[in-house]
């Protein structure tokens, strides 16, 4: 289990105790998760004690119903958590000299917070680069997630896709696929939100959709992803809403080749930027490198956005069970955008990817 493998980090790395307190860290470890806005959740992990979960009042039952069997501690919001947390943690165990903390997540006010109630303790553990590290691996159960959100963006794209109508907004689109996902699907939450953008606008990778208008004749990109069971889903197509350009068909050919390019190399051995540089090296030979303006890929699991990143300078060897994307994009200001992406698990000699829309050029017929 996830947790023994803290358990033992903490063992070889001589910290007493792990104070975890990003949602998605603890929801790793003990299945149980919850957004708790501002106030105290935490999953606390000793050297050799039992580890508690700490979560206000209101949450307690639900945590105590969830898949996580251990401990749970609440607190009511007239009560100090930190002083509750300090309570339980000396009813534990004499050793909390040394504390391993989430550096990448834990803010300087409740760091501060928790030091006060151990001033002889040393906090300048940090569990977050082990965290990132195990997490890289995905296990057999996780990759099924994977693939079930990637079904549902599969879907997605194709309410998308009927949805495209002369006049309609970006953001009109994008409601609807939204709309669609929740009510056919069950889907509670977006991994992030729905990305539709038209024309000139899909030059700007980020943009979120907006109120412009789908005219006919331009290329519209789609990026989006859902939440199934704790795992996220990325995934982004670019469509033709009736006849595009020459130049515009171009940028879409060159990106797709550098896309099937990187999936294809993709596999255990090759370095991080070596596969970065596969995609690359095709949109920078077509003339376009100047407007492939992020990186490759990054890794997916519990967040959308998690380890391996795909980027020169990382020569990390690619290795099974790493889930990332492979997103090359080509981004003409004042003209239009294409990014084409999948995200997928890296197999003993390949890469498999958990959305499967065509990739085909997709020209969509005019619609009032
Ligand atoms: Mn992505």
């Amino acid at each position: 289990m996830n947790l023994d493998k803290l358990q033992n980090w903490l063992q070889d790395n001589n910290f007493d105790v792990a104070y975890i307190s990003d949602p998605i860290t603890i929801a790793y470890f003990t299945g149980f998760s919850m957004d708790p806005d501002e106030r105290i959740f935490s999953l606390v992990a000793f050297k050799d004690a039992e580890p508690f979960v700490f979560t206000p009042a209101l949450n307690v039952e639900e945590a105590k119903n969830s898949e996580w069997n251990g401990d749970v501690y609440g607190y009511l919001d007239s009560e100090n958590p930190w002083a509750i947390i300090a309570d339980n943690v000396k009813k534990r165990t004499n050793e909390y000299k040394n504390w391993a903390i989430e550096k990448n997540n834990l803010s300087v006010a409740h760091y501060q917070n928790l030091h006060a109630q151990f001033p002889d303790s040393d906090f300048n553990g940090n569990v977050s680069p082990f965290v990132d590290h195990i997490r890289l691996y995905k296990t057999p159960e996780e990759v099924e997630k994977l693939k079930a959100a990637g079904r549902e963006a599969d879907f997605a794209f194709q309410v998308g896709f009927d949805a495209i109508r002369t006049g309609a907004t970006e953001r009109s689109i994008a409601g609807q696929i939204e709309y669609q996902l929740k009510i056919q699907k069950g889907v509670m939450h977006q991994s992030f939100e729905t990305i539709v953008q038209a024309g000139k606008n899909a030059a700007n990778p980020h943009l979120g959709p907006t109120m412009n208008k789908i005219e006919p004749n331009e290329l519209v990109l789609f990026d989006l992803g859902t939440m199934h069971d704790g795992y996220a889903s990325d995934s982004s197509r670019t469509v033709a809403y009736g006849e595009i350009s020459d130049k515009e068909r171009e940028i879409y050919e060159v990106d797709r080749e550098a896309q099937q390019a990187a999936i294809d190399a993709a596999k255990p051995g090759i370095t991080a930027e070596e596969l970065d540089s596969v995609a690359r090296d095709i949109i920078t030979k077509a003339g376009y490198g100047e407007y492939f303006i992020h990186r490759l890929g990054h890794g997916i699991g519990k967040h959308v956005h998690e380890f391996p990143s795909i980027v020169q300078g990382n020569d990390l060897v690619i290795e099974e069970g790493m889930c990332f994307s492979i997103e090359p994009g080509i981004y003409i200001p004042g003209f239009a955008g294409v990014r084409i992406e999948d995200c997928g698990v890296v197999t003993k000699n390949g890469y498999e990817p958990f959305t499967h829309t065509s990739k085909e050029l997709k020209v969509l017929p005019l619609k009032d």
